[in-house]
């Protein structure tokens, strides 16, 4: 693809990290790992946590949440209906189920009346034992309802920040809100380690059950002693250098992508609609996504690939994929209308004005002939 939908952009910082990993011939996850050291250090400080662990992906970082709230068979937690489906299938992976409900059309993220109607039922009352809020591409949830929502009943937040690195919510930034946050750093997303994720708390018991948890479950300091049974959901010391040196660029980083943005909000013609932004956030930059009218968007899909510009339409809704349709609490039509909508448009750091006035201009000319 010419223009591909997203796009790496490492430098020589990167190369320098990753080969004094490799030259200390330091390159397993283990207890001690200088540059997963630096690289939880830096996740801290950006995302105002008192601890961050770094993981194997993002998928396996939710994983590790659920576990670490004692989450498993038997239990619910509820998800939103529009969403990469890694969160929801975390929930089914740690034997809990889902309950999926719709989202508000202003933000796309997790309806907080949908939240509250479930925790209010007498039918789930003490079953539901997290809410999983995505902060949808980079729009961040609207916590203040969520928390009122979920956290008067005691139910824990797991805020999955994996596509909105970089945003606030009231100035603040995500990875910061419910008891855990979690990110992924695959190649697609804003900030990369290639495979790679991460788990946020301020809470001292959740950081250190956690830690064990992904450890095999052995104490810390004391090998070989195992207090429960654990797993290995480390990330490797090489990884974990690619991932100092994203964070010690996150400025640039972020700075690129929001032109990237700007850009498109200029030169992109008014029938391509900008997904909406409430006014107490400002969106972190992953994918820029528009909707179009849906009766035209397979054909202007097909029409722009062709030309070697690699423009989506986004996840199919949650309930529609055969593996958790059973999981649908109401109907989630608000999700199923921006499915249907919705486009990606090709963004990444290493991206320029020219380029997106090409791929405008791509759409301006295949939709006048459709
Ligand atoms: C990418 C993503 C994940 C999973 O991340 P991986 O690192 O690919 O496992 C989880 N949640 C959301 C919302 C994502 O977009």
């Amino acid at each position: 693809m010419k223009y591909p939908l997203s796009n790496i952009q490492l430098t020589a910082l990167e190369r320098q990290y990753v080969n004094e990993a490799l030259q200390a011939n330091w390159i397993s996850g283990s207890a001690g790992s200088p540059f997963l050291a630096r690289f939880e250090s830096l996740l801290e400080q950006r995302h105002k946590r008192m601890y961050a662990l770094a993981v194997a992906n993002g998928t396996v970082a939710l994983e590790l949440a659920l576990r670490t709230l004692d989450i498993g068979l038997g239990d619910y937690v509820i998800v939103p209906a529009l969403t990469f489906a890694a969160p929801v299938a975390a929930v089914l992976n740690v034997g809990a189920k889902p309950l999926i409900v719709d989202i508000d059309p202003d933000t796309w993220t997790i309806s907080p009346e949908a939240v509250a109607d479930l925790v209010g039922s007498t039918s789930w009352y003490g079953r539901i034992k997290a809410v999983i809020a995505v902060d949808l591409l980079g729009h961040p949830c609207d916590f203040g309802r969520l928390y009122e929502a979920a956290q008067r009943e005691g139910i824990p937040i797991i805020e999955d920040a994996a596509q909105a690195h970089g945003a606030t919510y009231y100035k603040n930034p995500t990875g910061t809100f419910g008891d855990i946050s979690t990110f992924s750093y695959h190649a697609n997303k804003a900030i990369t380690t290639g495979e790679g994720g991460s788990f946020l708390t301020n809470k001292r018991e959740l950081y250190d059950r956690a830690k064990r948890l992904m450890n095999h479950g052995m104490t810390p300091g004391r090998p070989y002693y195992h207090e429960e049974p654990g797993t290995n959901y480390r990330m490797t010391n090489v990884t974990a250098a690619i991932g100092t040196a994203q964070m010690e660029r996150w400025i640039e980083l972020m700075a690129k992508r929001s032109q990237v943005a700007k850009w498109y909000g200029q030169v992109l013609p008014s029938w391509m609609q900008p997904r909406p932004v409430a006014e107490w956030c400002t969106p972190g930059m992953w994918l820029y996504t528009v909707t179009v009218d849906p009766t035209i968007r397979a054909d202007l899909l097909n029409n722009l690939q062709a030309q070697g510009i690699d423009v989506r339409a986004i996840w199919p809704a949650i309930p529609d994929n055969p593996a958790f349709a059973a999981f649908e609490m109401d109907r989630c039509t608000v999700a199923r209308a921006i499915a249907a909508r919705a486009i990606w448009l090709p963004t990444s750091a290493t991206m320029t004005y020219d380029d997106c006035q090409t791929i405008a201009e791509a759409f301006r000319q295949v939709e006048a002939v459709l």
